[in-house]
Protein backbone atom coordinates (compact mmCIF):
# COMPACT_ATOMS: atom_id res chain seq x y z
CA UNK A 1 0.00 0.00 0.00
CA UNK A 2 0.86 3.73 -0.66
CA UNK A 3 0.69 7.11 0.78
CA UNK A 4 -2.08 8.95 -0.91
CA UNK A 5 -1.68 10.96 -3.58
CA UNK A 6 -2.35 14.55 -3.64
CA UNK A 7 -6.44 16.02 -4.46
CA UNK A 8 -8.30 18.56 -4.45
CA UNK A 9 -11.69 18.33 -2.55
CA UNK A 10 -14.58 20.22 -4.10
CA UNK A 11 -17.91 20.51 -1.89
CA UNK A 12 -21.32 20.45 -3.79
CA UNK A 13 -23.97 22.09 -2.18
CA UNK A 14 -26.69 20.74 -4.89
CA UNK A 15 -26.74 17.79 -7.18
CA UNK A 16 -27.03 21.00 -9.77
CA UNK A 17 -23.46 21.87 -8.44
CA UNK A 18 -21.65 18.50 -7.85
CA UNK A 19 -23.39 17.80 -11.86
CA UNK A 20 -21.41 21.07 -12.97
CA UNK A 21 -18.36 20.12 -11.39
CA UNK A 22 -17.79 16.91 -12.68
CA UNK A 23 -18.68 18.12 -16.14
CA UNK A 24 -16.24 21.06 -16.09
CA UNK A 25 -12.97 18.74 -14.36
CA UNK A 26 -14.11 16.16 -16.89
CA UNK A 27 -12.08 12.95 -16.49
CA UNK A 28 -9.90 14.36 -13.57
CA UNK A 29 -12.76 14.26 -11.00
CA UNK A 30 -14.72 11.37 -9.23
CA UNK A 31 -17.49 11.52 -7.18
CA UNK A 32 -16.53 11.09 -3.06
CA UNK A 33 -18.91 10.48 -0.10
CA UNK A 34 -17.64 8.23 2.86
CA UNK A 35 -14.60 7.76 0.79
CA UNK A 36 -14.11 3.98 2.85
CA UNK A 37 -14.25 2.52 -0.87
CA UNK A 38 -12.40 5.12 -2.95
CA UNK A 39 -9.22 6.10 -0.55
CA UNK A 40 -8.32 2.46 -0.22
CA UNK A 41 -8.48 2.28 -4.32
CA UNK A 42 -6.08 5.59 -4.32
CA UNK A 43 -3.88 3.72 -1.54
CA UNK A 44 -3.20 0.75 -3.79
CA UNK A 45 -2.54 2.85 -6.79
CA UNK A 46 -5.32 1.81 -8.91
CA UNK A 47 -6.83 5.42 -9.42
CA UNK A 48 -5.69 9.15 -8.94
CA UNK A 49 -8.01 11.38 -10.00
CA UNK A 50 -6.39 14.75 -8.51
CA UNK A 51 -10.14 16.11 -7.78
CA UNK A 52 -12.81 14.80 -5.78
CA UNK A 53 -16.64 16.21 -5.70
CA UNK A 54 -17.91 15.93 -2.54
CA UNK A 55 -21.12 15.31 -1.91
CA UNK A 56 -21.94 15.19 1.78
CA UNK A 57 -23.17 18.30 1.85
CA UNK A 58 -26.07 18.18 -0.18
CA UNK A 59 -29.34 18.34 1.85
CA UNK A 60 -31.29 16.34 -0.88
CA UNK A 61 -29.39 13.48 -0.39
CA UNK A 62 -29.74 13.24 3.16
CA UNK A 63 -32.35 12.08 5.61
CA UNK A 64 -34.83 8.74 6.45
CA UNK A 65 -38.23 9.14 6.08
CA UNK A 66 -41.59 6.97 6.49
CA UNK A 67 -43.25 8.58 3.61
CA UNK A 68 -45.62 7.98 0.74
CA UNK A 69 -46.15 4.18 1.99
CA UNK A 70 -42.12 4.12 1.85
CA UNK A 71 -39.02 4.12 3.72
CA UNK A 72 -36.73 6.51 2.08
CA UNK A 73 -33.27 6.52 2.81
CA UNK A 74 -30.82 9.39 1.45
CA UNK A 75 -27.86 8.71 -0.58
CA UNK A 76 -25.73 9.84 1.92
CA UNK A 77 -26.43 8.77 5.10
CA UNK A 78 -23.86 6.19 6.66
CA UNK A 79 -24.36 2.45 7.80
CA UNK A 80 -23.93 3.65 11.08
CA UNK A 81 -26.88 5.93 11.06
CA UNK A 82 -29.26 3.30 10.04
CA UNK A 83 -28.70 0.63 11.99
CA UNK A 84 -29.23 3.82 14.79
CA UNK A 85 -32.05 5.04 13.42
CA UNK A 86 -35.72 4.79 14.98
CA UNK A 87 -37.34 4.96 12.12
CA UNK A 88 -35.98 2.21 10.04
CA UNK A 89 -35.88 -0.21 13.57
CA UNK A 90 -39.62 0.86 13.54
CA UNK A 91 -40.51 0.71 9.84
CA UNK A 92 -37.75 -2.15 8.46
CA UNK A 93 -36.36 -3.75 11.65
CA UNK A 94 -34.45 -6.48 9.24
CA UNK A 95 -32.34 -3.62 7.90
CA UNK A 96 -31.78 -2.33 11.21
CA UNK A 97 -30.06 -6.23 11.66
CA UNK A 98 -28.50 -5.98 8.44
CA UNK A 99 -26.35 -3.24 8.77
CA UNK A 100 -25.31 -3.75 12.23
CA UNK A 101 -23.10 -7.01 10.86
CA UNK A 102 -21.81 -4.24 7.36
CA UNK A 103 -17.44 -4.24 8.30
CA UNK A 104 -16.77 -2.67 11.51
CA UNK A 105 -17.53 0.45 13.40
CA UNK A 106 -15.11 2.57 11.88
CA UNK A 107 -16.50 1.46 8.02
CA UNK A 108 -20.20 1.69 9.31
CA UNK A 109 -19.18 5.00 10.91
CA UNK A 110 -18.51 6.67 7.41
CA UNK A 111 -18.87 3.91 4.70
CA UNK A 112 -22.59 5.47 3.32
CA UNK A 113 -25.71 2.99 1.49
CA UNK A 114 -25.05 5.11 -1.52
CA UNK A 115 -21.31 4.14 -1.78
CA UNK A 116 -22.06 0.86 -1.28
CA UNK A 117 -24.59 0.50 -3.94
CA UNK A 118 -22.57 3.20 -6.57
CA UNK A 119 -19.44 1.32 -5.91
CA UNK A 120 -20.71 -1.98 -6.60
CA UNK A 121 -18.28 -4.28 -4.93
CA UNK A 122 -19.60 -7.94 -5.70
CA UNK A 123 -19.06 -8.57 -1.84
CA UNK A 124 -22.08 -6.49 -0.60
CA UNK A 125 -24.64 -6.74 2.01
CA UNK A 126 -26.51 -3.85 1.10
CA UNK A 127 -27.14 -4.91 -2.18
CA UNK A 128 -28.40 -8.30 -1.62
CA UNK A 129 -30.72 -7.47 1.03
CA UNK A 130 -32.05 -4.54 -0.97
CA UNK A 131 -32.98 -7.14 -3.76
CA UNK A 132 -34.80 -9.38 -1.86
CA UNK A 133 -36.67 -6.67 0.06
CA UNK A 134 -37.55 -5.23 -3.60
CA UNK A 135 -35.90 -2.15 -3.03
CA UNK A 136 -35.17 0.36 -5.88
CA UNK A 137 -32.79 3.63 -6.16
CA UNK A 138 -33.30 7.16 -7.35
CA UNK A 139 -30.63 9.14 -9.25
CA UNK A 140 -30.67 13.03 -10.74
CA UNK A 141 -28.05 14.64 -12.88
CA UNK A 142 -28.60 18.50 -12.21
CA UNK A 143 -30.92 19.76 -15.19
CA UNK A 144 -32.27 16.78 -16.29
CA UNK A 145 -35.38 14.56 -14.23
CA UNK A 146 -34.79 12.04 -11.81
CA UNK A 147 -35.07 8.49 -12.74
CA UNK A 148 -36.03 5.74 -10.17
CA UNK A 149 -35.21 1.56 -11.00
CA UNK A 150 -34.86 -1.84 -8.83
CA UNK A 151 -31.68 -2.10 -7.35
CA UNK A 152 -30.92 -5.25 -9.79
CA UNK A 153 -31.09 -2.76 -12.71
CA UNK A 154 -28.57 -0.46 -10.92
CA UNK A 155 -25.98 -2.82 -10.87
CA UNK A 156 -25.12 -4.03 -13.95
CA UNK A 157 -21.37 -5.80 -13.59
CA UNK A 158 -18.74 -5.99 -10.64
CA UNK A 159 -18.02 -2.42 -9.96
CA UNK A 160 -20.13 -1.20 -12.70
CA UNK A 161 -23.90 0.65 -12.46
CA UNK A 162 -26.42 2.29 -14.66
CA UNK A 163 -25.50 5.77 -13.63
CA UNK A 164 -25.07 8.48 -16.33
CA UNK A 165 -22.15 10.44 -15.97
CA UNK A 166 -22.53 13.30 -13.76
CA UNK A 167 -25.39 11.42 -12.53
CA UNK A 168 -25.89 11.12 -8.57
CA UNK A 169 -27.53 8.02 -6.76
CA UNK A 170 -30.17 10.27 -4.71
CA UNK A 171 -31.74 7.97 -2.53
CA UNK A 172 -32.71 4.67 -2.06
CA UNK A 173 -36.50 3.32 -1.15
CA UNK A 174 -37.80 0.35 0.66
CA UNK A 175 -42.09 -0.96 0.39
CA UNK A 176 -43.73 -0.69 3.78
CA UNK A 177 -43.09 -4.10 5.21
CA UNK A 178 -46.95 -5.87 5.30
CA UNK A 179 -48.23 -7.98 7.96
CA UNK A 180 -47.27 -11.26 7.05
CA UNK A 181 -43.89 -11.08 5.35
CA UNK A 182 -40.67 -11.43 6.65
CA UNK A 183 -37.13 -10.79 5.08
CA UNK A 184 -34.03 -12.74 6.87
CA UNK A 185 -30.55 -11.33 5.72
CA UNK A 186 -27.47 -13.98 6.65
CA UNK A 187 -23.73 -13.99 5.69
CA UNK A 188 -20.41 -15.51 6.47
CA UNK A 189 -17.19 -13.70 6.18
CA UNK A 190 -13.68 -15.30 6.07
CA UNK A 191 -12.13 -11.80 5.44
CA UNK A 192 -12.89 -8.38 5.50
CA UNK A 193 -15.85 -8.08 3.05
CA UNK A 194 -18.67 -10.83 2.74
CA UNK A 195 -18.05 -14.33 1.23
CA UNK A 196 -21.39 -14.90 0.75
CA UNK A 197 -24.66 -13.14 1.45
CA UNK A 198 -28.28 -14.46 1.07
CA UNK A 199 -31.51 -12.75 1.98
CA UNK A 200 -35.14 -14.38 1.77
CA UNK A 201 -38.29 -11.96 1.57
CA UNK A 202 -40.90 -14.19 2.29
CA UNK A 203 -45.05 -13.65 2.44
CA UNK A 204 -47.52 -16.26 3.71
CA UNK A 205 -51.53 -15.99 3.35
CA UNK A 206 -53.78 -19.06 5.35
CA UNK A 207 -50.08 -20.85 6.29
CA UNK A 208 -49.09 -20.82 2.97
CA UNK A 209 -46.23 -19.13 1.23
CA UNK A 210 -47.87 -16.84 -1.30
CA UNK A 211 -44.83 -14.58 -2.35
CA UNK A 212 -41.03 -15.17 -2.11
CA UNK A 213 -37.84 -13.38 -3.49
CA UNK A 214 -34.73 -14.99 -2.74
CA UNK A 215 -31.23 -13.15 -3.38
CA UNK A 216 -27.60 -14.37 -3.56
CA UNK A 217 -24.53 -12.14 -3.26
CA UNK A 218 -20.83 -12.26 -3.07
CA UNK A 219 -20.05 -15.35 -4.01
CA UNK A 220 -20.59 -13.97 -8.10
CA UNK A 221 -19.45 -11.29 -9.73
CA UNK A 222 -23.13 -9.28 -8.76
CA UNK A 223 -26.24 -10.36 -6.59
CA UNK A 224 -28.72 -12.13 -8.13
CA UNK A 225 -32.49 -12.30 -7.50
CA UNK A 226 -33.18 -16.14 -7.61
CA UNK A 227 -36.29 -16.19 -9.89
CA UNK A 228 -37.13 -20.18 -10.35
CA UNK A 229 -37.36 -19.71 -6.39
CA UNK A 230 -41.28 -18.34 -6.57
CA UNK A 231 -42.24 -20.84 -8.52
CA UNK A 232 -41.32 -23.49 -6.19
CA UNK A 233 -41.76 -22.33 -3.33
CA UNK A 234 -45.82 -20.77 -3.91
CA UNK A 235 -48.15 -22.82 -1.82
CA UNK A 236 -45.64 -24.13 0.88
CA UNK A 237 -46.90 -25.19 3.88
CA UNK A 238 -44.87 -22.36 5.65
CA UNK A 239 -45.16 -23.83 9.22
CA UNK A 240 -43.71 -27.39 8.04
CA UNK A 241 -42.25 -26.34 4.40
CA UNK A 242 -41.09 -29.92 2.41
CA UNK A 243 -37.67 -30.19 2.69
CA UNK A 244 -37.21 -31.70 -1.00
CA UNK A 245 -38.34 -28.16 -2.09
CA UNK A 246 -36.11 -26.17 -0.21
CA UNK A 247 -33.23 -28.78 -1.01
CA UNK A 248 -34.72 -28.07 -5.02
CA UNK A 249 -34.76 -23.92 -4.63
CA UNK A 250 -31.17 -24.16 -3.18
CA UNK A 251 -30.08 -26.27 -5.89
CA UNK A 252 -31.89 -23.51 -8.66
CA UNK A 253 -29.67 -20.99 -6.25
CA UNK A 254 -26.33 -22.17 -6.23
CA UNK A 255 -26.94 -22.54 -10.02
CA UNK A 256 -28.46 -19.01 -10.60
CA UNK A 257 -25.50 -17.41 -8.45
CA UNK A 258 -22.83 -18.55 -10.31
CA UNK A 259 -20.02 -18.88 -7.81
CA UNK A 260 -16.52 -17.56 -8.98
CA UNK A 261 -13.53 -19.42 -7.03
CA UNK A 262 -11.31 -16.70 -5.10
CA UNK A 263 -9.74 -16.46 -2.35
CA UNK A 264 -13.14 -17.52 0.05
CA UNK A 265 -13.01 -20.68 -2.01
CA UNK A 266 -13.35 -23.22 -4.89
CA UNK A 267 -16.54 -22.91 -7.06
CA UNK A 268 -18.20 -26.34 -5.74
CA UNK A 269 -17.60 -24.71 -1.80
CA UNK A 270 -19.45 -21.97 -2.61
CA UNK A 271 -22.65 -23.64 -4.13
CA UNK A 272 -22.58 -25.71 -1.06
CA UNK A 273 -23.02 -22.63 1.02
CA UNK A 274 -25.68 -21.25 -1.38
CA UNK A 275 -27.32 -24.64 -0.81
CA UNK A 276 -27.39 -24.53 2.51
CA UNK A 277 -27.73 -20.89 3.59
CA UNK A 278 -30.70 -20.29 0.99
CA UNK A 279 -32.58 -22.66 1.93
CA UNK A 280 -31.83 -21.67 5.94
CA UNK A 281 -33.01 -18.22 4.93
CA UNK A 282 -36.46 -19.28 3.66
CA UNK A 283 -36.96 -21.57 6.72
CA UNK A 284 -36.37 -18.94 9.29
CA UNK A 285 -38.14 -16.18 6.69
CA UNK A 286 -41.33 -18.65 6.74
CA UNK A 287 -41.52 -19.13 10.51
CA UNK A 288 -40.79 -15.48 11.39
CA UNK A 289 -43.98 -14.29 8.34
CA UNK A 290 -46.26 -16.73 10.49
CA UNK A 291 -45.67 -14.41 13.23
CA UNK A 292 -45.88 -11.62 11.79
C1 LIG B 1 -12.56 -2.91 6.01
C2 LIG B 1 -13.83 -2.85 5.23
C3 LIG B 1 -14.84 -3.78 5.49
C4 LIG B 1 -16.03 -3.74 4.77
N1 LIG B 1 -16.99 -4.67 5.05
C5 LIG B 1 -18.16 -4.65 4.36
C6 LIG B 1 -19.19 -5.59 4.63
O1 LIG B 1 -19.08 -6.44 5.52
N2 LIG B 1 -20.31 -5.52 3.88
C7 LIG B 1 -20.50 -4.58 2.91
O2 LIG B 1 -21.54 -4.54 2.26
N3 LIG B 1 -19.57 -3.66 2.65
C8 LIG B 1 -18.39 -3.68 3.34
N4 LIG B 1 -17.45 -2.73 3.09
C9 LIG B 1 -17.75 -1.74 2.07
C10 LIG B 1 -18.48 -0.50 2.66
O3 LIG B 1 -19.81 -0.80 2.87
C11 LIG B 1 -18.45 0.54 1.68
O4 LIG B 1 -17.09 0.84 1.70
C12 LIG B 1 -19.18 1.87 1.94
O5 LIG B 1 -20.53 1.75 2.16
C13 LIG B 1 -18.94 2.75 0.73
O6 LIG B 1 -19.51 4.00 0.97
P1 LIG B 1 -18.62 5.32 0.89
O7 LIG B 1 -19.55 6.44 1.17
O8 LIG B 1 -17.42 5.22 1.76
O9 LIG B 1 -18.19 5.29 -0.64
P2 LIG B 1 -17.02 6.09 -1.39
O10 LIG B 1 -15.73 5.39 -1.17
O11 LIG B 1 -17.08 7.54 -1.07
O12 LIG B 1 -17.49 5.89 -2.91
C14 LIG B 1 -17.54 4.62 -3.51
C15 LIG B 1 -17.85 4.77 -5.00
O13 LIG B 1 -19.18 5.21 -5.20
C16 LIG B 1 -19.24 6.48 -5.89
N5 LIG B 1 -20.33 7.20 -5.19
C17 LIG B 1 -20.49 7.32 -3.85
N6 LIG B 1 -21.67 7.88 -3.57
C18 LIG B 1 -22.27 8.16 -4.75
C19 LIG B 1 -23.53 8.74 -5.12
N7 LIG B 1 -24.44 9.13 -4.21
N8 LIG B 1 -23.82 8.89 -6.43
C20 LIG B 1 -22.93 8.49 -7.37
N9 LIG B 1 -21.73 7.90 -7.10
C21 LIG B 1 -21.41 7.75 -5.79
C22 LIG B 1 -17.85 7.07 -5.75
O14 LIG B 1 -17.51 7.84 -6.88
C23 LIG B 1 -16.97 5.80 -5.70
O15 LIG B 1 -16.73 5.32 -7.01
C24 LIG B 1 -16.24 -2.74 3.79
C25 LIG B 1 -15.24 -1.78 3.54
C26 LIG B 1 -14.06 -1.84 4.24
C27 LIG B 1 -13.01 -0.79 3.98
Amino acid sequence: MTTLPPFNVHRAGSVEEATELLGRLGDDAVVYCGGTELLLVYRFGFADYPDLVDIKPIPELRGIAAENGELRIGATVTHREIELSPIVQEHFPALVEMERHVGNVRVRNVGTIGGNLCFADPHSDPTTFLIAAGGEVSMRRGGADARRMPVEELLRGPFETALEPGELLTAVHLPRVRPGTALVHRKMSFHERPAITVAAHVAVRDRAVSEVRLAVGSVGVSPVRVHAAEGLLAGLDAAQPDPAVLAAVGEAAAEAAEPVADANGSVEYKQQLVRVLSARCLREAATEALAA
